[in-house]
């Protein structure tokens, strides 16, 4: 008997965690940290439900810390067997794991400073040195398409899906599994992107499977149609017209990449005044860096000549070091900022933002995601006050936002990727989006098409007949 087991993902798009079980046999695909609400960030502290020394294979969709920030611990808790993934994710994983463990660490500190813990004194999660033991166990996979075998009558196979730098849509292949013991097919679509990502190649269109999950993040809800760039070039114009700062904060891997990207593009179209663009955030370079090694990750027809994609602008400067970072602020004139966070959680931009916020002339502006309870999100919903750093700051700066940088396709777009299926599977399971959401996108799919679905809950194991 082959059953399907949901720990995570689902009511929520952090925390992913699939068991997979077969003829003794245990596989995980994806390893994610739960974040967001407190409940939810408790379970990362609750012992598993499965002891790690018990698996016998992990398989990673892409690097982002919901999908893979949970590694270390296991590793910690005593798992030794490989984690399959491929050369961009594991390239990724270098860079985000030991972030994460130091973001642990000062959680931590925080805890113990505010005595804001019920554990004298506070502990991370884990620490660097277990982020860099869970790194030693990545398997990069070469011939990603071919089924390789991850574990014994188990093979997995890869496909692009567009919504980071190395994710993928995972085909599990499960011997003798179901009823009639032919064998069953499980497709993971991992986090998807758009159906024309801006510099990655294109989604796969599903592969043939019996069970397919599929994430529901904007589940109920449709993108703005104005194309990015656009939208883009409209905001840079008007700003510069006002020869002051253009302050943007993105994540520093994937956004930041795709707003350099357009930012040329706009620059080479002359659609837009050739500005100094200011990269401040030592992540994004190494990001960048490893974006330009890995040609393969991207739309063909996006490389230049030397088959790299061109991530810079005409007058790009990258800032590593904090005197470098300081110098920013003696620029003048209309010039652009790119920093992290994304959501103005911490980071680098917090120094910018002290500056720009109360600048009449200065532009604000917001690429990204602003989840609730985050500085972005009471700027963008019209704070006149907010606190940066223990003090507060008039918002009097210009607000403006792009929506159309989403990694997430909206429930159009699923629609149009599920519709490509081969044949439709015994039954679709609706993962990674809050309630509202899976439930919006599980009705759209029964009326479009009429298949079994199954909105699973947290803990929920499905027998695969
Ligand atoms: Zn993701």
């Amino acid at each position: 008997m082959a059953t399907l087991t949901f720990w995570g993902g689902v009511g929520t798009v952090t925390g992913s965690k699939y068991l997979v079980e077969s003829q003794g046999q245990r596989v995980l695909v994806d390893c994610g940290l739960f974040q967001g609400l407190k409940e939810l960030r408790e379970r990362n502290w609750n012992p598993l439900p499965f002891d790690a020394r018990d698996l016998d294979a992990i398989v990673l969709t892409h690097a982002h810390i919901d999908h893979t920030g949970y590694l270390p611990k296991l590793v910690a808790d005593g798992y030794r067997g490989p984690v399959f993934c491929s050369r961009g994710t594991a390239e990724l994983a270098k860079i985000l794991l030991p972030d994460s463990a130091r973001l642990q660490a000062e959680e931590a500190e925080y805890r113990n400073r505010h005595s804001l813990t019920r554990h004298t004194p506070a502990r991370p999660l884990y620490t660097e040195d277990d982020a860099y033991n869970a790194l030693n166990r990545l398997s990069p996979v070469r011939h990603e398409e071919k089924a390789f075998q991850i574990a014994p009558g188990i093979h997995a196979s890869f496909f692009p899906a567009g919504h980071l730098l190395g994710s993928r849509c995972v085909l599990l292949e499960i011997e003798g599994a179901g009823e009639d013991k032919s064998g069953r097919k499980i497709l993971f679509s991992g986090d998807l992107g758009h159906t024309n990502p801006l510099v990655l190649r294109d989604p796969d269109p599903p592969a043939a499977c019996d069970y397919l999950l599929v994430e529901s993040t904007y589940g109920d809800r449709l993108h703005d149609s104005t194309p990015p760039d656009e939208a883009l070039a409209k905001i840079i114009n008007r700003a510069a017209q006002r020869d002051n700062i253009i302050l943007i904060p993105a994540f520093s891997v994937g956004r930041t990449q795709e707003i350099l990207f357009t930012l040329r593009k706009l620059e080479d179209a002359k659609r837009i005044p050739i500005l100094p663009v200011y990269v401040d955030s030592p992540m994004a370079i190494e990001a960048t860096e490893l974006y330009l090694k890995l040609a393969e990750e991207f739309d063909e027809t996006l490389l230049d000549r030397a088959h790299r994609i061109p991530l810079r602008t005409r007058e790009t400067h990258f800032t590593a070091s904090r005197g470098d970072s300081r110098r920013i602020n003696e620029a003048r004139g209309a010039r652009i900022v790119i920093s992290a966070a994304g959501m103005m959680t911490g980071g680098r931009i917090l120094h910018h933002a002290q500056r720009v916020l109360p600048d009449p002339s200065a532009t604000l502006l917001f690429v990204g995601y602003q989840a609730e309870g985050t500085t972005g999100r009471r700027i963008l919903e019209g704070e006149t006050e907010v606190k940066i750093m223990k003090q507060m700051f008039p918002v009097l700066c210009h607000i403006e936002r792009v929506e159309g940088f989403s990694s997430h396709p909206d429930y159009n777009e699923i629609l149009v990727w599920l519709e490509q299926s081969p044949a439709p599977p015994r039954t679709l399971f609706l993962t990674h989006g809050e309630p509202a959401a899976s439930a919006s996108l599980n009705k759209k799919i029964q009326q479009k098409f009429g298949w079994n679905t199954h909105i699973p809950t947290y803990g929920e194991t499905f027998e695969l007949v």
